[in-house]
């Protein structure tokens, strides 16, 4: 019975206007269906103009971006590419795409993200590396700082994956134009979404066109096919380019809505010295992608308890990424740690943390829900 079937609570799911429509519409109204077309080209430069990025190149997926990004900065077999460990897999899965090898770098506590300390051990034992992948966790920008300056001495560069950081800043620049290279998703679940999608941004146009050629199986500028390199099927399409030209419109609003919800959870657990919301980064202003909580280390409350009693409502969380330091499929890999104990920091989060229901279509009502379910939990 549907009707009476209970209304379920998202952790973030596609929030559409309209406006997407009606490029959508544009775009068959013109027979502009098959790859390329108007909405892609006009996608990338306002991608371009809203993050002042300088160029862009609009692709099939976030992971695709990252992939065409390694490629460009030259990794590939044997090659040590430093990453993140507390990040989905499609950050570093594209490094094994090219036969490179994956060392993994722990978070450091104040923001979650790159350990500046664990990186400088990182190129302690390994000095060569051929780039180092920058995640900007659940959209709180990582200590860039501190980041580019340890890269720049060894003259490294940064490929940013800031596919869930779009319209967050540091120090009032847009995450994912710091790096030689930074990358979006437009995944389902993302601030915005094309349904699936990506884009590969650098300040340097040649790196871009380059992207879109080995995104459209770089053929030579001849009449006939001609190939002189391997190239792949990453480009998106001007129907999807057009979901997310509407969805573009609406960034700042979805801004202002995940922001809102992180504001609400901070205030609702204030006063409870258990809970602790994930951190946010002084220098910048997140996007508030997720908002995720820690629960203090010897609290009878577990993660667990707090997915399974909002489960029962009907309602979405999850769990923090995983490391992946800790993955099966990434058990050969070295791990450079932030603590000098067993314990890494990213291991910690993991243990203590849950994403809280962050869909920007939660009503008051929904959000009360949700602070009522976890408050009850703590006896509050
Ligand atoms: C979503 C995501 C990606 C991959 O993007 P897709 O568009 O889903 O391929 C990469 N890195 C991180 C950190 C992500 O959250």
């Amino acid at each position: 019975m549907e009707s009476s079937a209970k209304k379920r609570i998202y952790l973030s799911s596609p929030t559409m206007h309209g406006d997407e429509q009606r490029f959508v519409a544009e775009a068959f109204d013109t027979n502009w269906v098959a790859p390329l077309g108007p909405n892609v080209n006009n996608f990338e430069t306002e991608v371009a103009a809203y993050t002042h990025c300088g160029y862009a190149a609009a692709l099939s997926a976030g992971t695709a971006a990252i992939h065409l990004g390694l490629k460009l900065l030259g990794v590939g077999q044997g090659d040590v590419v430093f990453v993140s460990s507390l990040t989905f897999s499609a950050s570093c899965n594209p490094i094994v795409y090219e036969k490179a090898v994956p060392v993994f770098i722990d978070s450091e506590p104040d923001t979650w993200n790159m350990s500046p300390q664990a990186l400088e051990k990182a190129f302690e034992k390994y000095p060569n590396p051929k780039a180092v992948v920058v995640v900007h966790l659940y959209g709180t920008p990582a200590k860039l700082d501190e980041i580019i300056q340890i890269c720049e001495k060894h003259n490294v560069p940064i490929l940013e994956d800031a596919a869930e950081s779009l319209g967050s800043t540091y120090r009032g620049k847009q995450t994912g134009t710091f790096g030689r290279i930074g990358v979006y998703s437009f995944n389902g679940n993302k601030i915005i979404t094309t349904s699936g999608g990506g884009m590969l941004v650098s300040g340097e146009e040649a790196l871009v066109r380059e992207a879109r050629e080995l995104s459209t199986q770089a053929r030579d500028p001849a009449r006939h096919y001609q190939h002189s390199r391997i190239g792949y099927n990453y480009r998106m399409s001007n129907v999807v380019a057009g979901i997310g030209r509407g969805q573009l419109m609406h960034l700042d609003e979805h801004l202002r809505l995940k922001r809102a919800i992180y504001k609400r959870y901070q205030e609702a657990f204030a006063d409870i010295a258990e809970i602790t919301m994930n951190p946010l980064n002084p220098r910048g202003d997140a996007n508030n992608w997720l908002s995720c909580m820690t629960i203090r280390e010897g609290c009878e409350v577990t993660p667990d308890m707090v997915m399974d009693a909002l489960e029962a409502e009907n309602i979405e969380s999850r769990p923090i990424w995983k490391p992946m330091h800790l993955q099966p499929v990434f058990a050969a890999c070295d791990f450079l740690n932030h603590n000098e104990g067993p314990l890494s920091v990213s291991e910690d989060i993991f243990n203590r943390g849950v994403c809280l229901p962050s869909d920007i279509k939660n009503t008051d009502a929904d959000m009360d829900q949700v602070i009522g379910i976890v408050r009850r939990l703590f006896h509050k």
